[in-house]
Parts: structure tokens; C-alpha cells; sequence
């Protein structure tokens, strides 16, 4: 049950919504919680920290730099963050936002996710800065493929065309952003919204939260949705403390009533 804060707050967002032609919308692991996936830090906030049989921490071993020694060890563990993602599929809140992609002229999701439920559930204005998990790509050729799951992978895939080491399209630890993605964005946030969302993501990155510091400059309305709080907590208009597929059916489903009224 949403409590009457909670209601009050809605309300609010709803009306700015109201007036709104575009909305940006930056989402982290938390996006994904409802779809059953973990939220512990890591590529894409899909693994968490400690010891591994390698003797390495997790982090060494999902880096560029292990992937160029040992792509096994690195392919080892991209294989059990995928492994999680397996059988899990988008959530309302997703759903929500690709209605919302359909509803209002102009809308984008920045997201951190490697999951690739935003284009599952029909965003197409989506900016994975992470990358995508089910994206494959040739370490020497111009090879890429996009695969339904990893379950058909030897231990270290290789390329059909030419035999090098196949990788994700994913942002390894010490790797840099994919440049693509990087000006993408800067040219959106310059553009600017009309509303920005947060949603379940520890906004540990400068890159994620800029966009919400660009919103507060120019005095845009910002949101952020996530049951505990994070560094861009104080600096948002409003606070939701509440699961994302939660909080979006109910902004949502408010909307249009309202529109109906
Ligand atoms: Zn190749």
C-alpha cells in the first residue's frame, strides 16, 4: 500500500508530467529488482564483491586488464552474471517506460542495466552505458552477434570468421565508457528534459548523476525512486522510497486517469 506521503508526492509528479514533453530517465540495478535480479555492485551492479577460487577479487577479474591475460577467468564469472539474467524478463516498470517512450514526444532511459530489458520492452531511445550482455563481438574483426543467452558458448568463445577471443559488448572494470553512448548523452542533457527520474540506481557514477544536476541548474523538476537513499537524494525535487515497477504502475496509472478526468 502506497502511503499518503507517497500519494501526495505522485500526485505532484503527475502534474508536471502533465505540462512535460520530454523525460529522461536513468535507471540502475534496482530497475531490474523486480525481474528477480540481484543489485549488488558490480558490471551493471550484478555481482558483489569477496573471495573467488582465482583468489582474485571480483573486480579484477571482470577488468579489461584480466581479460587480456586470462579471458577464461574473465569469461568464467561474464557467465554467471548471465547466468542470473537467464529465464528473468522486463518488469512493469520497463513496460511502463516504453509506454511512456510511445506517450510523450520526446523521451530517453540512460541506463547502467547490461540486461537489455529497456529494448525488450520496447524503449528504443535507451543509452546503455554499460553495454549489453547478449551483444557478442570479435576482439580483432568487425564480427558481432547478438545471442539469446550464453548456454550454447564454449568456455572461451572464438570467433567464427577469424578465431580471436569473442567478448560482450559490456564495460569491463578500468574500461572506458563507449564513446558513442558518452556524446550521446552529453547532447541529450545539453538539449535538457523536462523531468528527470532516478530509478534504483546508487548513483555512485559522475555520469549518472549529472543529468540530474544539469535538471536542478535549470530548475527542471527531478525525481528519484529508490527505497533507500543515495547521493542524489538531496539533490531531487522528489523522493519516491519505493521499488521502481511499483512507483511507475502507480505515477502511471494516475496519469491517465487524470488525462481521462
Ligand atoms: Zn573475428
Amino acid at each position: 500500500m502506497l502511503s499518503p506521503p507517497d500519494l501526495e508526492t505522485i500526485d505532484r509528479v503527475v502534474e508536471h508530467l502533465g505540462r512535460a514533453r520530454s523525460i529522461l530517465f536513468v535507471t540502475g540495478a534496482g530497475m531490474s529488482a523486480d525481474s528477480g535480479l540481484p543489485t549488488y555492485r558490480g558490471v551493471g551492479g550484478l555481482y558483489d564483491g569477496g573471495e573467488t577460487e582465482e583468489g582474485f577479487a571480483i573486480e579484477e577479474l571482470l577488468s579489461g586488464e584480466m581479460f587480456r591475460q586470462r579471458p577464461a577467468w574473465t569469461w568464467k564469472y561474464l557467465r554467471q552474471i548471465e547466468q542470473a539474467c537467464r529465464g528473468a524478463k522486463f518488469n512493469r516498470g520497463h513496460a511502463v517506460i516504453a509506454e511512456m517512450e510511445q506517450h510523450f514526444p520526446r523521451v530517453w532511459t540512460l541506463t547502467q542495466n547490461v540486461d537489455g530489458f529497456h529494448r525488450d520492452a520496447g524503449s528504443r531511445n535507451v543509452i546503455a552505458i554499460h553495454g549489453e550482455l547478449h551483444q557478442i563481438l570479435c576482439t580483432r574483426c568487425s564480427h558481432r552477434e547478438t545471442v539469446r543467452d550464453y548456454a550454447h558458448l564454449s568456455d572461451l568463445p572464438c570467433c567464427a570468421s577469424c578465431s580471436a577471443v569473442l567478448r560482450p559488448d559490456v564495460v569491463l572494470f578500468g574500461e572506458m565508457l563507449p564513446e558513442a553512448g558518452v556524446s550521446k548523452l552529453r547532447y541529450q542533457v545539453r538539449e535538457g528534459f523536462d523531468l528527470v527520474f532516478s530509478i534504483g540506481t546508487t548513483s555512485l557514477f559522475p555520469y549518472i548523476t549529472f543529468p540530474v544536476e544539469v535538471a536542478r541548474e535549470r530548475d527542471k523538476p527531478t525525481v528519484e525512486i529508490n527505497p533507500g537513499t543515495t547521493p542524489v537524494s538531496r539533490m531531487v525535487r522528489y523522493r519516491l522510497p519505493l521499488g521502481a515497477a511499483e512507483a511507475l504502475d502507480a505515477i502511471w496509472k494516475r496519469y491517465k486517469e487524470k488525462q481521462k478526468a
